[in-house]
């Protein structure tokens, strides 16, 4: 029987149960990590925050979380472990960066610049993240991840999508990919498979924020799986968004059509925002409010019932794909 390995250690693919493929328990763009001024995260202080958010996940049936922060927006694998001891939750970490035009650190083309081989370096970076461990703990990260920015892949980009095609065909790790704004996709998911990547080890992310069910299905003809990862987030220009029922309603179509096998779901979820704290205008408050992991099992799975989906689909997405995918 195949394994996955959690924050806790390797389990076997039968124990994942009911799956949540993109949630973040702490997230902040890159450079949070540089703000000294102000009272950022404090364990003491925010670490029973994070268990009572997962004890949630678990009250709702969540048995297992891929939790996909990048190593830039604050990956903490510790904190990460902490959380799912204390919550009795199974956790699933990535090895990754974040997208270019979130001002991407310096690090990786300052190394190219100075006539480093970052092709090879990042390559090693995810290898030695999935196989033996991150920070020099045993923590495995379960899933490599790779960003690209809104309607465009640009170099920087390429770099980590061409290293990870070839660590996930090294080491078995599955992908999971952030396409900004769900534009994209398409063309991660050519990349990927150019590089070498296996079609079904690649989850292309945020594809919920589209309703155009032709473009989804030209995707989905790749033989890769997409994300419906973002109930929850509506209402909020900044996101350019459909609203959850829009989601259901593309959802039902492409289940339907009989692509239940190739679809996971999830939230995209943040706790707690790294950094200095935000002072939200009332629409991005709003906005906030609604970001619960409540929003797949109580709005959405209903509707997909109510739309005649079979209970059998709601266990692909949630069940059998991520344990199918993981492994
Ligand atoms: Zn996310």
């Amino acid at each position: 029987m195949a394994t996955v390995h959690t924050v806790r250690g390797p389990i076997n693919t039968s124990e994942l149960g009911f799956t949540s493929m993109h949630e973040h328990f702490v997230y902040g763009f890159p450079g949070h990590q540089s703000d000294k001024s102000v009272d950022c995260f404090r364990e003491a202080r925010d670490l029973p925050i994070l268990i009572e958010e997962a004890r949630l996940f678990k009250s709702l049936g969540y048995d297992t979380l891929v939790d996909c922060t990048v190593s830039d927006c604050g990956r903490d694998h510790l904190l990460l472990k902490k959380i799912s001891e204390a919550a009795g939750i199974n956790i699933i970490c990535v090895s990754g960066w974040y997208a270019e035009m979130y001002a991407a650190p310096a690090y990786w083309i300052g190394r190219a610049s100075m006539g480093a081989d970052i092709d090879r370096e990042i390559y090693d970076m995810f290898v030695t993240e999935a196989e033996k461990g991150i920070g020099f703990t045993d923590i495995k990260a379960g899933l490599l991840k790779v960003s690209t920015s809104f309607n465009e892949i640009t170099e920087y980009e390429l770099h980590f999508m061409k290293a990870a095609a070839r660590a996930s065909k090294d080491t078995g790790r599955p992908i999971t990919t952030h396409a900004d704004g769900s534009t994209m996709g398409l063309e991660q998911a050519q990349t990927l498979i150019e590089y070498g990547a296996d079609p079904q080890s690649i989850l292309i992310g945020h594809m919920c924020g589209c309703t155009d069910t032709d473009y989804l299905k030209r995707i989905l003809a790749l033989g890769v799986n997409i994300g419906f990862d973002r109930f929850g987030i509506e209402g909020f220009d900044f996101m350019q968004t459909p609203t959850d029922g829009e989601r259901v309603t593309t959802l039902t179509g492409l289940l339907k059509s009989g692509y239940a096998d190739q679809i996971m779901v999830g939230h995209d979820t943040v706790r707690i925002d790294l950094g200095r704290p935000f002072r939200l205008s009332p629409a991005a408050q709003k906005f906030k409010d609604h970001t619960t992991p409540r929003i797949f099992t109580e709005f959405a799975v209903p509707r997909l019932l109510e739309n005649g989906v079979p209970q059998s689909d709601i266990d692909k997405m949630t069940r059998h794909n991520p344990a199918r995918f993981l492994s």
